[in-house]
């Protein structure tokens, strides 16, 4: 392993529980880890079930509830939840639920002086990370802070028996996007790698259970802790293009994350195949299938997420001012970011076949450098 040398980790203070039925302990967790008296629950509209089981559980400790969570965390309902901090004096944040969830309190972090407390229900892994988002129109501006990453992590199981299928398997294409790149990334570690490969192995074998109901504790246990790790791997290393390349689409054609996320994936890592060869033989390894991308592929079709950008409502006139912002963003990734090659992955995601020669063959047949053979994969 001496490719992943040298190195540098940072690991914060975060109080992680994960037990099927932990919900019903988080008063005492909340007691325990945060010392917060006043909390206010967060959540995407829907939820009410779950919110009304936290709120029972923190009894006269919960002030408030904002159950208006978004997509994107636009910045009007940022505003809107900042201004119910303050009425109700709220010193935490408590947010179940997705990455939308998350990605509000994160922002309320950011924005104020509570403390954030997470119950994650998706794969997301938002959770795990100090990365926080927040969109005004078509723009979204992201960012990295260490007073967004939730102090207290409860994750239980038992909450993701109810996710669809359509939630559940893109949102755990997702999970496994963190840890394609992060196997990757230009700054992997022994630790990041590890949890990668771990994460990638534990949700491949139980999502395609998930998405069809199975009555198998095991494997939502497994989907959610690889979720875990996989977010703990996205927490310590930069994502390269695949990540780039879903953000520029959200931000500015306003797709779902997740599933936008399950499209892309087996074109960007075919795409990058030849520069991270390493790297695409741990993927392959943890999906039990001889080749990386087209693992990925297959993985998607049985899971039944979208097929295609066309499936999301990109239109193709809408390819080239998305290549143009993606060029323009450099990221460090195995391979070199050009506009053709980022144009034949959005076509091949376009049209939504096996990630065959197609994606590759640009940039085999460009002579382009990819990244060598001493650097990591
Ligand atoms: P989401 O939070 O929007 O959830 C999708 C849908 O599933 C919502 O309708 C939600 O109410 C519902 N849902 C959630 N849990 C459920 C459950 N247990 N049972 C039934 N329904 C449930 O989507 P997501 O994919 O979890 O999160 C996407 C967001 O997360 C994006 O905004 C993305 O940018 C962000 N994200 C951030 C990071 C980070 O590190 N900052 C990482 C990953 C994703």
């Amino acid at each position: 392993m001496t490719d992943l040398l040298p190195f540098a980790d940072t690991l914060d203070e975060v109080r992680v529980v994960f037990a099927p039925g932990a919900l019903s302990g988080i008063r005492q967790a909340i007691d325990d880890a945060l010392a917060a008296r006043c909390v206010m629950i967060v959540s995407t509209p829907g939820r009410s079930a779950m919110v009304e089981r936290v709120r029972s559980q923190l009894e006269d400790r919960a002030v408030a509830t904002f159950d208006r969570a978004a997509g994107h965390v636009p910045a009007a309902l940022v505003a809107n939840a900042l201004e119910e901090v303050k009425e109700t004096q709220a010193d935490a944040v408590l947010a179940i639920g997705g990455g939308s969830a998350i990605g509000l309190g994160k922002a309320l972090a950011l924005r104020s002086d509570v403390v954030l407390a997470a119950v994650p229900t998706t794969y997301a892994g938002s959770e795990m990370t100090d990365i926080w988002g927040i969109s005004d129109g078509d723009r979204k501006t992201t960012g990295r802070d260490a007073r967004v990453v939730p102090r207290l992590v409860i994750y239980d199981p038992d909450l993701t028996g109810e996710l669809p299928p359509e939630v559940a398997g893109p949102s755990g294409v997702n999970a496994i996007a963190h840890a394609v790149e992060a196997l990757y990334a230009h700054d992997a570690s022994p630790l990041s790698s590890t949890l990668a490969a771990e994460g990638l192995r534990r949700l491949a074998a139980s999502l395609p259970l998930v998405v069809e109901g199975a009555d198998d504790p095991s494997a939502y246990n497994d989907a959610l802790s690889g979720a875990h790790l996989c977010g703990r791997a996205l927490a310590l290393t930069s994502m390269g293009l695949h990540h780039k390349l879903c953000h520029v689409l959200g931000g500015t054609l306003n797709l779902p994350h997740a599933p936008t996320h399950a499209v892309l994936l087996p074109y960007v890592t075919q795409y990058n195949a030849d520069g991270a060869p390493e790297a695409m033989a741990t993927i392959a390894s943890c999906l039990d299938v001889p080749d990386a991308a087209a693992g990925l592929w297959h993985l998607n079709r049985e899971l039944r997420v979208p097929p295609t950008l066309q499936s999301l409502g990109v239109d193709a006139s809408q390819l080239s001012a998305v290549v143009e912002a993606v060029v323009r963003q450099p990221v460090e990734n195995p391979v070199p970011v050009t506009a053709d090659g980022v144009r034949t992955i959005l076509e091949a995601a376009m049209d939504g076949g096996p990630p065959d020669a197609r994606t590759t063959s640009l940039l085999r047949d460009s002579g382009r450098p990819t990244r060598g053979p001493h650097q990591r994969g």
